[in-house]
């Protein structure tokens, strides 16, 4: 059965391999970016999470466009590494904001018409160092991880509703973001891996429409890692 999805940050790297996959299982997909254009096949809506009134104009249009968002990805993220005794108010704040008050804002909006219709899927990406842990990387650590209480709260208030709440935790994966990291610091990454490589983003979107999947209606408050090892026990 065709879904109405919201994909935030769809417009690249993880989250654009997320609305394809969708796209290709015949899903209607919205996807919101900050000012490039939307992928071939989807519905694109300029918004920044950090917005709150911006939140609230994506939903209304693709509302208005596509019907209710019954499939919510909270993709968009930042990284702005540095170590703890550097890390500025302003470092901090506007990776939590984005990461993960981005991500409440866009849950808060999406589950009044998920409870109306009885059915809902939110899956929010959040990273293997959200429980692993990685130097110079308080902030967006600490944001990945905030994603896991607030799925699990999510799921404990609207389980019984039909809706699921699940985090996809990737380890290294090939986007612009992991391309930022010094060449030295990727080697490290990839050593320390058991499959030895980083992911294409394709292999976290298959996880994703898989969570979405009337199969994957009885997953919820889980925390399902897409790292090739990296966390394993954590
Ligand atoms: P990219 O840097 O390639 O893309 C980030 C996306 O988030 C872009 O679409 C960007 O939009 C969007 N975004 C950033 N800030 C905002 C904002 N304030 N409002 C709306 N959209 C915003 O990252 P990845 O594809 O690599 O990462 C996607 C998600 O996966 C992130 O949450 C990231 O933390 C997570 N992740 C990535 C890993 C990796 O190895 N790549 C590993 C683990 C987790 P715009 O184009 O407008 O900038």
């Amino acid at each position: 059965m065709a879904r109405t999805v919201l994909v935030t940050g769809g417009n690249r790297g993880i989250g654009l391999a997320i609305a394809e996959a969708f796209v290709a299982q015949g899903d209607q997909v919205a996807v919101t970016h900050r000012g490039s254009e939307a992928p071939a096949g989807t519905f694109g809506v300029t918004c920044d999470v950090t917005d709150p009134a911006a939140v609230d104009a994506a939903f209304k249009t693709v509302e208005g466009e596509l019907g209710p968002v019954e499939v919510l990805i909270a993709n968009a993220g930042v990284t702005d590494d540095t170590l703890l005794m550097r890390m500025s108010e302003d470092q901090f704040t506007r990776v939590v904001d984005t990461n993960l008050t981005g991500a409440w804002r866009c849950a808060k909006r999406a589950a009044t018409r998920m409870v109306r219709g009885r059915w809902g899927r939110m899956v929010f990406i959040s990273s293997v160092v959200g429980l692993y842990g990685s130097p110079g990387q308080v902030n967006y650590a600490a944001s990945k991880a905030g994603l896991v209480g607030m799925a699990r709260s999510i799921t404990r208030e609207l389980g019984s509703r039909n809706i699921t709440a699940n985090v996809v935790a990737p380890g290294f994966i090939d986007t612009e973001m992991t391309a930022a990291l010094p060449p030295e610091r990727q080697e490290e990454y990839k050593k320390a891996t058991p499959a030895g490589r980083f992911a294409a983003p394709a292999e976290v979107a298959g996880v994703v429409t898989w969570l979405a999947s009337d199969a994957a209606g009885y997953i919820t408050g889980a925390v399902i890692p897409v790292d090739g090892g990296l966390g394993m026990g954590h």
